[in-house]
């Protein structure tokens, strides 16, 4: 096991079966997520780290590498790519806007629900991460932007990266425990943004868990046929399951939605379209970002040219709605570019 895929309370356990003292897991936690300096501890967990944790141990430390770290034209953005201990690579991707630096963390590699404009789509699933994989990347975001900027700090998360975090609910949501932890990595939990492509039960899990976490949903279409030609898994979850399931999420949490479009040219981009969208969100506390479609090799769709219109039809009609800004585009580190080389299990 990894020792990023325990939660303080489990590492509490873990010291207190070891015979060690547990209020030594604050340190132990500091030392993992905040210092790295073993002189700051007390003895007993020093040995403990000694004898436990490393390479070949009963807790490994970092369970990836770094294959490559990519840097867009502008300098704003750096996508890596990190190998993981089976050799699969995954990609994370780091963005600084004018005020803040946001982290774009993958939750699986690869993804099965088929969206035919989106690269992750397109390679199909391989296989979910662990806990420990998805807090390492949060962990390797943090130390480049101390390289590059050693007075900032990430503040801002969002689930976007490869793979459907509802399909992974247990990991996804135990790592981001971890990273909220006030002890350790500290990040705001409303700063961290799940999202997704509208995994109905799992909506109706957070809610009832009550996560302080934000939430994103990617719709795509505004009636049946038009989503399910872009979002094949619509024929599971059907849209207004999806919808209802949103409503019961913003009645029971008091919170709103952000809901993902991106607009493809003849597709999904008519103003009908958007009145239709309108009608559908109606009385719902639901923000709307507006993506331009990203190239993908599997896919020959294109960017609308009609944004501008559709997001004044949305507009009129009560609804914030933005344009998530365009980044990392010549390094495919845009939505939905992300697709890194498939290992086959052996
Ligand atoms: N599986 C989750 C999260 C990862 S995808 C989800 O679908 O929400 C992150 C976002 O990128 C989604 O809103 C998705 O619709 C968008 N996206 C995927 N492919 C894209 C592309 N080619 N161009 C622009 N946005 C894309
Ligand atoms: Fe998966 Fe999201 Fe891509 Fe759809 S858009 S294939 S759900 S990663």
């Amino acid at each position: 096991m990894y020792i990023f895929d325990y939660t303080f309370t489990e590492l509490e356990q873990i010291l207190r079966d070891d015979q060690i003292n547990p209020h030594h897991t604050k340190a132990l936690w500091g030392f993992l997520y905040r210092h790295r300096d073993l002189n700051l501890l007390p003895p007993p967990l020093r040995r403990w780290i000694d004898i436990h944790l490393g390479e070949n141990k009963r807790f490994e430390w970092d369970p990836m590498e770094v294959a490559d770290e990519i840097h867009s034209s502008d300098g704003l953005t750096r996508k890596f790519l990190l190998r993981l201990g089976d050799g699969q690579v995954i990609e994370t991707v780091l963005m600084g806007y004018e005020k803040r630096h946001t982290v774009c963390v993958s939750s699986q590699a690869g993804c099965a629900m088929g969206c035919v404009f989106c690269a992750t789509g397109q390679m199909g699933f391989v296989r979910d991460l662990r806990p420990g994989e998805i807090v390492a990347q949060v962990l390797h975001a943090r130390k480049v932007l101390k390289r590059y900027h050693p007075d900032a700090s990430l503040k801002n998360m969002v689930m976007m990266g490869m793979g459907e975090p509802l399909n992974n609910y247990d990991a996804v949501l135990k790592a981001l425990e971890i990273i909220s932890d006030e002890r350790g990595i500290s990040m705001t939990a409303s700063k961290i943004t799940i999202s997704t492509v509208g995994v109905v039960p799992n909506i109706k899990r957070l809610a009832e868990e009550k996560h302080p976490y934000s939430l994103a949903v990617s719709l795509h279409g505004s009636n049946e046929e038009e989503r399910r030609a872009l979002v094949p898994v619509s024929k599971r979850w059907p849209l207004d399951m999806l919808v209802q399931s949103c409503r019961d999420y913003c009645d029971s949490t008091g919170k709103k939605i952000f809901f993902g479009w991106t607009l493809i040219d003849d597709k999904n981009d008519s103003p009908e379209t958007a009145e239709r969208l309108a009608q559908l969100l109606q009385g719902m506390d639901a923000h709307i970002n507006l993506i331009p479609l990203n190239p993908t090799a599997g896919y020959n769709g294109e960017p609308s040219e009609s944004g501008k219109k559709f997001q004044q039809i949305l507009r009129q009609a009560g609804f914030p709605c933005t344009f998530r800004q365009r980044r990392g585009i010549d390094v495919a580190a845009g939505c939905g570019m992300l697709k890194a080389t498939k290992v086959k299990a052996s």
